[in-house]
């Protein structure tokens, strides 16, 4: 039988699947990507677009190789977070219907939640007009476990109360829910001072001149205390390094899957867990 390069057909295909009765089509591209694609040597999970390289990005003078895609704006930790949704939850299965927060929405893929169909999603920002909703996630004006599914990346380091922050994310999740809350670690123990204001001390001290705090291995410790149970998945590692470059992810990523600690539930409630074992790669 003739084998189909699927590198030469994948344009064409990708183009009927940008149209709305190509949705499944599209889902599947995403989850079982050509191993070749005509020569071009990386590949945006999020879009599906391959190029030779992605290109270089990054605040002040220092800028990372292959880290943008060109078409769509997918940086490194969106391109991990989105192969990790695809591929180690089920949040695109189809089947539940699930209310799911974003906060702080990344364009790049808050309009590709908004239109999964069994998703009710909403967005939201501190700043009013930065997504769906105005809300302060110190401040959080939703009933206790009023969210099946939050994602929540690079906010805490911008965040005075970061335990705050964590423990009303943990009120409103769900007690069968789970949550993806990345922030990036750069030190090997979380370094904050609330009295550094000086935007170039931070700069140096924390990395960004917004940032109130680097954080560092100890993050998820932070998580714990505020009531999460925390899986540090190094799924960028995990998925190996041919996969890891192809899709241009930082191998030192990890992803923070968390989910609710219910002290008072006795251990008939099993949360599955992804990991090695039981959330192959689709
Ligand atoms: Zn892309």
């Amino acid at each position: 039988m003739r084998r189909v390069d699927l590198g030469r057909v994948e344009p064409f295909v990708r183009r009927l699947a940008d149209s709305q009765p190509g949705r499944a089509l599209r889902k599947q591209l995403s989850r079982h990507p050509p191993a070749q694609s005509g020569g071009l040597l990386v590949r945006c999970p999020v879009c599906g677009q391959c190029a030779d390289e992605f290109i270089a990005f990054g605040g002040g003078t220092i800028k990372r190789a292959n880290a943008l895609c060109a078409n769509c704006g997918a940086l490194e930790r969106h391109r991990l977070v989105w192969l990790y949704l695809l591929n180690e939850t089920d949040l695109f299965s189809g089947v539940v219907r699930r209310r799911m927060l974003h906060v702080a929405p990344e364009p790049v893929l808050e309009q590709r939640l908004r239109d999964e169909p069994l998703l009710d999603y909403l967005s939201a920002d501190l700043d009013a007009g930065a997504a769906q909703e105005q809300m302060d996630i110190t401040d959080i004006r939703y009933p206790d476990d009023s969210f099946d599914v939050i994602y929540c990346s690079h906010v805490f380091e911008h965040v005075p109360d970061d335990a705050l922050a964590m423990r009303e994310l943990c009120r409103v999740l769900r007690p069968e829910g789970w949550a993806i809350l990345q922030v990036p670690i750069l030190l090997e123990h979380t370094d904050e001072d609330p009295t550094l204001t000086d935007p170039e001390e931070r700069l140096r001290r924390f990395a960004q001149r917004d940032h109130v705090r680097a954080y560092g291995a100890d993050y998820a410790d932070r998580l714990r205390a505020a009531g999460f149970t925390v899986r540090e998945d190094p799924y960028a590692e995990r998925i190996g390094p041919v996969r890891s470059r192809r899709y241009g992810l930082d191998a030192a990523d990890v992803v923070h899957f968390c989910t609710k600690r219910t002290h008072h539930r006795p251990t008939d409630r099993r949360v599955i867990v992804p990991g090695p074992g039981n959330g192959t790669e689709r």
